[in-house]
């Protein structure tokens, strides 16, 4: 979609990426981290400071107290997911997606030689609990969930964490995958599964200052989890990156010890209230938007082509681009959704609202 919608001049809506600038005190601290001797290899686990910053970060936003042997700094979420995936799963298990699904998921697990076995959410896309259980089976060795959701914007409540929990402890050999990309950029209280005692220890949570900070184009996320599992991890990291950017590393250790992450979902939710706003006199139906930086949007009274067909026709007569729900799903299920990112410019929201509304 971003291909075409610069071949036809549009508005990329589609791909979830920032166009604004980032905060002046990560540009200071990119430029002290080049002036100083960060030019070398990091550590293989990261740079210290950074992970040290990171361990205080989950015991302030959390009140999780990990050690830094738990963290792994690695080149972005998608990185932290397939050195995951590849180290703790074997040919022939099982692996659990929940559709839809961002796209980096199914391919490790089908490296490796195991089964994805992807799972539909709800229709408020909310885990179906009874579908999991039903899934679990003798091979079944990771569940992968996501939350904040991309793409539906959705977060999780009490309820489903209750059911997780009891589906983590029927099931004790389960490893638990969270990926909270966007933990910060959420409008309704998140909760982490650092904050859950009983399933944390299980779990590899990964996270990604792409989307904390604006920072796509850094690539740099991390992950974390038990010892004996980071063992297994390293292993894999050892030999697909060994270490990660060390100017980036040192920039973002230095930016986190003074940057208070509260006001991310500051930014986004006036983003997001704006582009809500302006959206209230389109066709659109808008879907409820709790987390992450996308709104998912129904097309069932503007027309009854595939969602794919009409994210084209959006592309290239109406100049914005979007992405059609039916790409996350494994069969392709169209529900007439589409998924806008609104982490641009208001300017860039305002022409893009102007636009959609012509519809
Ligand atoms: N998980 C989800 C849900 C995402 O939306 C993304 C980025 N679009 C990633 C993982 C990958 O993050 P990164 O860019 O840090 O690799």
């Amino acid at each position: 979609m971003s291909a075409l919608a610069q071949q036809y001049n549009a508005i990329n809506l589609a791909q979830g990426f920032p166009n604004f600038e980032i905060d002046e005190a990560l540009q200071n601290a990119l430029i002290e981290a080049a002036s100083s001797d960060a030019h070398q290899y990091a550590p293989m686990a990261g740079n210290l400071t950074l992970r040290e910053e990171i361990a205080r970060l989950v015991s302030t936003y959390y009140l999780r107290s990990i050690a830094t042997p738990q963290v792994l700094i690695t080149a972005g979420a998608t990185q932290a997911i397939y050195t995951a995936i590849t180290a703790l799963i074997k040919a022939d298990e099982e692996v659990l997606i929940l559709d839809p699904s961002y796209d980096c998921y199914e391919a490790p697990i089908l490296l490796v030689g195991a089964k994805a076995k992807r799972i539909s959410l709800a229709q408020d896309f909310k885990p179906d609990w009874e579908l999991i259980e039903e899934s679990v089976g003798p091979k079944t060795k990771m569940l992968i969930i996501n939350n904040p959701h991309n793409p539906s914007g959705t977060i999780w409540d009490a309820k489903d964490f209750r059911e997780l929990e009891n589906l983590m402890r029927a099931h004790p050999e389960l490893i638990l995958l969270s990926d909270e990309v966007y933990e910060f950029i959420t409008y309704e209280p998140h909760q982490s599964i650092h904050q859950y005692p009983s399933i944390r220890d299980r779990a590899i949570i990964v996270s990604s200052f792409g989307k904390s900070f604006h920072i796509t184009g850094w690539k740099i996320g991390y992950l974390v989890c038990n010892e004996t599992w980071m063992k297994e991890i390293h292993k894999v990291h050892q030999f697909l990156v060994f270490s990660v950017n060390s100017v980036a590393q040192h920039a973002l250790a230095l930016y986190l010890k003074e940057t208070d992450l509260n006001q991310v979902k500051i930014l986004y939710k006036q983003k997001r209230d704006l582009f809500r706003e302006g959206m209230k006199k389109s066709k659109f139906g808008l879907l409820p938007a709790q987390g992450s930086y996308f709104q998912v949007a129904s097309i069932a009274e503007i027309t009854d082509i595939s969602d794919y067909d009409f994210c084209i026709h959006l592309t290239k007569n109406y100049g914005v681009a979007a992405i059609p729900l039916s790409v996350f799903n494994a069969n392709g299920q169209d529900q007439g959704l589409i998924r806008f990112c609104y982490a641009k410019t208001d300017q860039t929201l305002e022409t893009a609202i102007e636009r959609l509304c012509k519809i």
